[in-house]
């Protein structure tokens, strides 16, 4: 278990009021509790800074609330559903854009999954679900294994994507039951992980992605650029070799969603382009992410013009 709480004081325990703190006791023995700036406890740590009101940041920065076309169901781009499965995460990221999610009316079992399936079964133009939550690996094994069943005998579905931090922060989730229950239909498995820096990776986290390769599933990652966390050069090479050294692709570098609370997390645009172009200059072009931000109402994640691009 983490230590008590060293510098909370009062203002950052009120921000612990109004969004929990919550750390797994795996990731919370990687972070050195006595640097303030250690990476991974700035993550997690409440603080003073998200009670501060600023122009542009929102509850709601990706206008999520109230399109949901069924309970749970969310489609922002053609040809794939979102389907949010649970509400809850193993971990409470402080830059979460779902942070002010109340998660209402989630569907969480067969009965309640049945009118996101009858909606993706009358669309043929569906060929891939993204599992999303919350984190979709808190459901349980056995009702995941039924949910990807009822998904598989959609005939056109092709695609299986599950986007999850549990493998990162809590890698004994990625067991037998679980691998079974999402590599045994005709479905392409995909799993995104969520992973801001290399000190992430211990071993166990390795141990459990190549448990998820062996089994057949395509893993990548996709990280969010945050201030204090990850936002230098060094720091972001040695993620993604990390990474593809141990096969998984790195997919995304997002931009942060200005959700409010998370101000303080911010990299402004031009020093994300200067450290993108920087990661092409040092990394092979497979292991370099696309930079990107969402934008509601766009027909796909928007890439951050980069200006000029090397070779
Ligand atoms: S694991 Fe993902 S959904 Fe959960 S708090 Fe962190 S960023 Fe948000």
């Amino acid at each position: 278990m983490p230590p008590a709480l060293p510098d909370m004081d009062a203002e950052a325990r009120q921000a612990a009021d109004l969004y929990s703190w919550r750390v797994p006791s795996v990731w919370a023995k990687r972070i050195d509790w006595h640097n303030p700036n250690d990476p991974l406890r700035r993550q997690v740590m409440p603080s003073a800074a998200e009670l501060q009101s600023v122009a542009g940041f929102t509850v709601d920065p990706l206008a999520e609330h109230g399109e949901q076309r069924v309970p749970g169901l969310l489609q922002k781009y053609a040809g794939r559903v979102l389907l949010q499965v649970s509400g809850h995460c193993p971990i409470h990221c402080r830059y979460c854009f779902r942070r002010h999610d109340t998660y209402a009316n989630l569907p969480h079992d067969r009965a309640t999954w049945a009118p996101a399936l009858q909606w993706i079964a009358q669309d043929p133009s569906i060929h891939e679900v993204v599992l999303s939550g919350g984190d979709p690996l808190m459901v349980a094994d056995r009702h995941l294994a039924e949910l990807v069943q009822s998904l598989a005998a959609i005939p056109h579905l092709l695609r299986l994507r599950v986007h999850s931090r549990m493998p990162v922060v809590a890698p004994k989730r990625v067991g037998v039951r679980l691998l079974r229950g999402l590599t045994t239909t005709r479905l392409t498995p995909v799993l995104v992980i969520h992973c801001n820096h290399a000190a992430e990776l211990d071993a166990a986290v390795l141990a459990g992605l190549a448990r998820l390769q062996q089994a057949g599933i395509l893993v990548l990652n996709q990280s969010v650029l945050l201030r204090g966390v990850n936002d230098d050069a060094d720091t972001l090479v040695a993620l993604c070799e990390t990474l593809v050294n141990h096969r998984v692709l790195p997919y995304y570098l997002h931009l942060l969603d200005p959700v409010a609370g998370a101000a303080h997390f911010q990299v402004d645009r031009e020093r994300a382009r200067a450290l993108i172009l920087e990661l092409q200059a040092r990394l092979p072009g497979y292991a370099v992410p696309k930079l990107v931000w969402e934008q509601p109402g766009q027909s796909s994640k928007v890439a951050v013009d980069l200006g000029k691009t090397l070779a």
